[in-house]
């Protein structure tokens, strides 16, 4: 899917997630780290990291750009792993998602000194900082 018509918007995939998950993920606030996948303990079986044109952070053009998708919602036990690891808020229970994701962003990331389990020193961990480069340019991802 290298075509960048080919390749739907953030917004196909948060309706994907909102119609066929417990979750939504705000894609526009998603930094690409994949916090959530290496949190969750069956990680590469229910999650995958989809094309999708979306800009990073708010930041910059609209391009492709690679992020998490739940693609075997049926295999997830519900332990809020994931939702815990986000360090944007861009990932939520359905019914808890924010009203103001930007405004989530700030809390999130002003939280994030602070956080115990999922703090600074996990979202830096070498593993999420190459994603964050491959998720988010991806013709490193090819290299
Ligand atoms: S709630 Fe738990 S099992 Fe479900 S996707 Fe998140 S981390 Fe994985």
């Amino acid at each position: 899917m290298g075509d960048r018509e080919e390749v739907p918007s953030w917004r196909y995939y948060y309706q994907y997630m909102r119609e066929n998950t417990p979750f939504v993920i705000y894609y526009p606030t998603c930094g690409g780290g994949d916090e959530c996948i290496s949190a969750c303990p069956y990680g590469d079986k229910i999650w995958e990291t989809r094309p999708m044109r979306v800009k990073l952070l708010g930041l910059g053009k609209e391009t492709i750009r690679y992020r998490p998708v739940m693609v075997h919602p049926e295999l997830c036990k519900r332990c809020m792993l994931c939702v815990q690891a986000c360090p944007t808020g861009a990932l939520s229970p359905k019914e808890k998602e924010p009203r103001h994701h930007w405004l989530r962003l700030l809390i999130e990331a002003l939280r994030l000194p602070f956080k115990k389990r999922y703090g600074i020193r996990y979202v830096f961990r070498k593993e999420h900082r190459e994603r964050f480069v491959r998720n988010n340019w991806p013709k490193a991802r090819h290299n």
